[in-house]
Parts: C-alpha cells; structure tokens; sequence
C-alpha cells in the first residue's frame, strides 16, 4: 500500500510562544501512526537513490519498509548496522541536502520524511534496547587509543571495538559527545538522550579517559610507548574565529563556543540547580549565519533577552544553516539583518557593550566557496543598540596536536592532511577524520570519517 499524500506527515512541535519560554525539546516526534503513514509514502524505488544521499549509507528502504510492517525494533537494528548515533543523527542532520535530496518523493512534492522516520526507529530502539541481542565479540589483541569523544572518536572507536580491538576514548571534557554535549543546545538535542547513546556504545569494550587533553596529559607518541598500535585523532575544530574588529574585548561579548558551552555543558539556564554564570541583558546580537548562529540566538531568547538580531554579512539565501533552524528562529521572533557587518563594537566607560557599528554589504562575484562575496557600500554605516554580542563565524582546530606533534602534516590553516580513502596521515599507524580535518562540517560528515578511519585501521593492523 502506498500513501499518496503529496507533504510529509507532521511532526507536534511546542508552540513558539511557549518554547521560547523553556529549554525542552520543540519537535515531539511521530507516533507509531504517524510514522506508519509517513512510511507509507516511500516508493520503495528499485535504484535506491536515497541511500546515496547518506554519508554512512544507512539502508533507507529497508527500514522504512519495516516501520510499514509495525517492526519497529527490526528497523532500528538496520538503521544502527551503519550509523552509530541514529537517535542524534534523526535530529540534527542536514536532511535537506543528503537523503531526502535524492528522494524520488521530492520530484513531485515534498520528500519523504527519512530524518523523522529514523529519529522515531532510534527513540524506540533506545527504548527497547534490552530486547537485543548482543554480538559475542572475540579479541583481537590489538590496541588503539582515540583522542577525541566527539562523533567523528565515537563512531571510529564503535566500529574498531566491534571488530574486537581494545578501545581507549582520551576526551579532554568531563563528558563525551563533543559538540553534541557542549554546543548543539537542549532544546534541539537533549542531553539525556545524547547520553543513552553514547551509553549504549560504551556497552563494546571501551575504554574512557576523561579530562585528558592529548598533547598536554600525555602526547601521541607516548600513546605508542604504552602499547596502542594505532591512534585515531578526532579532536574537532573547537578554537573559535573572532572578527577581530575594535570592542571584541569589551565586557558582554562572548565567542559563540563560550556561549553554548556555559548554557549546554554547564547548564547556566537553570540556574537553581548550577552556578554557572551568564549575563545576556535585554538586547542581543548575533553575529554569524550557520547553526551555530542560531543556536546561540535561539538561546539568547530563551535567556530572557527581549530583542535578538541576526547580523549576517551575505543574504538569507547564502546562509549556511538547515532550513529548519532558521525556520525555527523566525517562528520565535528572532530578527535578521542581512548583508550587514560589523565594523566595531561599542562600549561605555565600564567597559561594557552599548552597541555595534555595522555597514551594508552587497554581493559580488562568486568567491572560491562558490558563494557571492559579501563588498562594502560606502558610507552605509549605522549603529545598533545591544548589550550583548555573540560571536559565531566559525571554528579551526585547536592547535596543541599541531604543536606537540610536529610530524603530522596539517594545513595552513590547522587541518589535519589525510590520505582520502583512509584518513591516514603522514605519521605511520595515526588516522584522523571529522572536523580536525575538514574544518567545521556536519555530525553525519565527522561519523563518516571515523567509519572510513576505523576500516583503515582494522586493515592496518593486520599488517603490524
Ligand atoms: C553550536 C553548533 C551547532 C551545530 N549544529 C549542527 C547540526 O545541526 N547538524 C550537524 O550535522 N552539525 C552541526 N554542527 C557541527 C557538528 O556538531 C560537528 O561537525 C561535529 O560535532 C564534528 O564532530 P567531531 O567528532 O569531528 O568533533 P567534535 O564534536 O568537536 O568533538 C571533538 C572532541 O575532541 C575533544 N578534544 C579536542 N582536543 C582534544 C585533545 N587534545 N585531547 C583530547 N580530546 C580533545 C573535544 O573536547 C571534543 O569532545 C554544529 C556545531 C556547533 C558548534
Ligand atoms: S528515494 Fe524516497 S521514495 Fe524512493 S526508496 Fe528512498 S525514501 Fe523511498
């Protein structure tokens, strides 16, 4: 039987007038009808162009097919065969513009919903996780240390230890997850459930050190001396970019990075239960055009601010950010000024942001992204009221790797060289992958790299 209903079926969402008032999570997700009818629209199609669209090449049909047929758990099992965080990645991936691009659906009307459905088959997997089996995994003796718990350590270290080598995470935070649990905020990916994922990994034989920052506690040719054959190196891109303009060092202006991590990982929203500090006054502006840009607006309005402004320098069309996300920004007020940028930012005699001086840009030819380069108009300069300004023009590799390992090849501008297919890098036995290597991407993207590593890897050590 197949659902001819031209859009995907609705997912319940919060209303913006009340999420804007608490940090929960706004998409509710399907009920089992819902997700029933929704997989009732998928074809089935033979060539299975879908497939393509995913990073990890997760068996869209195939699970599908099985929701249709009420096999929730038998889903869950095929979507988790390739993807080690489904729960995560039916939340956060940009489907847009990976499987539901290439869905057949989307021709005539809209896709089918692929990151809803697989959110639904992930939270009911997690629900039922004791009625799995699981895999008798036999050793292979062979050791491997991975520095980073973020998506990109996570899925290399679940792939290796599935092959039955000897995990050990070195994650530099308190916690695992990376920017899962410190930047992407509560209300678009709640922490408890990052947890139960990553808790479910942690079930293989793995190993985790936390609090240990790899190029300080210990270095990586230290890993060798202690008896790991191999290092997969998935340290992110957690150093962020300022715009370097007058004002950047007044008080009231935050990094986006500090600004997530104080609200996620340190919970300053809920300041009965956590003594983390956080000011955002009554206006905000946000300077950036990426998820990273909405979040910490969507935050800063959810802190209390009265008026807060996206300040992007090219226009709505070039911004990088999922659709849903900017969708969700305007549903809740948040303002948008677009080809504007900053030129400084403004204080008063305390030291504090009063506001910020901007110019109006135009776009001009396509620069090497392929994006129209944002050009000054002259004396088109304004100025905003503000008490805060949140910086989110993006992130590079944090240098300490770089620095304490000068062996390993890196580009100018930090990332990590690797060899495409296997994510190896000039230094013999150490692999690397996500955004250490790319510069900031997408989770899908960073998993995908830490399943390519972890096939080199297993590969590797059958020649040592
Ligand atoms: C606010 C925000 C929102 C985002 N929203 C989305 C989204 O909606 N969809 C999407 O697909 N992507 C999104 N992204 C991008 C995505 O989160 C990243 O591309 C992805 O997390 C990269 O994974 P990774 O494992 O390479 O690095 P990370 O997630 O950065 O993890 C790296 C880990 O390595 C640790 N580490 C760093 N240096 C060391 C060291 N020397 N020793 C030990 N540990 C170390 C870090 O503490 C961290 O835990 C967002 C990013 C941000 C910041
Ligand atoms: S392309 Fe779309 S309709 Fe075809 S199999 Fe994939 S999800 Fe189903």
């Amino acid at each position: 039987m197949i659902n001819k209903q031209e859009f995907k079926t609705r997912m319940v969402e919060q209303s913006p007038q009340e999420r804007i008032k608490n940090f929960n999570e706004v998409a509710l997700g399907y009920t089992e009808e819902e997700a029933i009818n929704e997989a009732l629209r998928c074809l089935e199609c033979k060539h299975q162009p879908c497939i393509n669209g995913c990073p990890v090449n997760v068996e869209i049909p195939q699970f599908i097919k099985k929701i249709k047929e009420g096999d929730f758990l038998e889903a869950y099992k095929i979507v988790r065969n390739t993807n080690t965080l489904p729960a995560i990645c039916g939340r956060v991936c940009p489907q847009e513009s990976q499987c539901e691009a290439k869905c057949v659906k989307g021709i005539k009307g809209e896709p089918v919903a692929i990151g809803r459905l697989e959110r639904f088959v992930a939270d009911y997997g997690l629900d039922h996780l004791s009625e799995i089996e699981k895999d008798n995994i036999k050793l292979s003796g062979k050791k491997v240390a991975i520095v980073g718990g973020g998506p990109a350590g996570l899925t290399c270290a679940d792939e290796l230890a599935k092959k039955g080598h000897e995990v050990t995470i070195f994650e530099a935070l308190h916690k695992l997850g990376g920017v899962l649990s410190y930047g992407i905020p509560e209300f678009r990916l709640p922490k408890s459930l990052v947890k139960i994922e990553i808790d479910n990994l942690m079930e293989l034989p793995v190993e985790v050190k936390l609090n240990n920052v790899v190029g300080k506690t210990i270095y990586i040719d230290e890993l060798f001396e202690d008896g790991f054959d191999a290092v997969f190196i998935g340290s992110g891109a957690g150093l962020p970019r300022f715009l370097n303009i007058p004002g950047e060092n007044l008080l009231g202006v935050y990094s986006a990075n500090e600004f997530l991590t104080r609200i996620n990982l340190m919970k300053a929203y809920d300041p009965s239960e956590n003594h983390t500090p956080i000011s955002i006054g009554k206006k905000a502006i946000v300077v950036g055009g990426g998820n990273v840009a909405m979040d910490a607006a969507r935050c800063a309005i959810r802190l209390g601010a009265e008026a807060v402004t996206i300040v992007y320098r090219r226009s709505d069309k070039e911004m990088p950010a999922r659709i849903e996300e900017i969708h969700h920004a305007k549903e809740e007020g948040i303002k948008f000024e677009f080809l504007t940028n900053p030129v400084s930012i403004l204080g008063n005699e305390n030291g504090e942001v009063i506001g910020v001086r901007c110019i109006r840009m135009e776009l001009g030819e396509a620069d090497s992204s392929g994006r129209r380069s944002p050009q000054i108009i002259l004396n088109s300069e304004f100025e905003i009221e503000t008490d805060t300004v949140i910086i989110a023009v993006g992130n590079t590799p944090n240098p300490l790797i770089k620095k304490t390992t000068p062996d390993i090849e890196t580009m100018k501008w930090g990332g990590i060289v690797v060899e495409e297919n296997t994510g190896a890098t000039s230094k013999k036995g150490v692999f690397a992958g996500g955004d250490t290597v790319t510069g900031a991407a997408t989770v899908i993207l960073a998993m995908g790299a830490g399943k390519k590593a972890a096939n080199a890897i297993d590969e590797y050590l059958k020649t040592i």
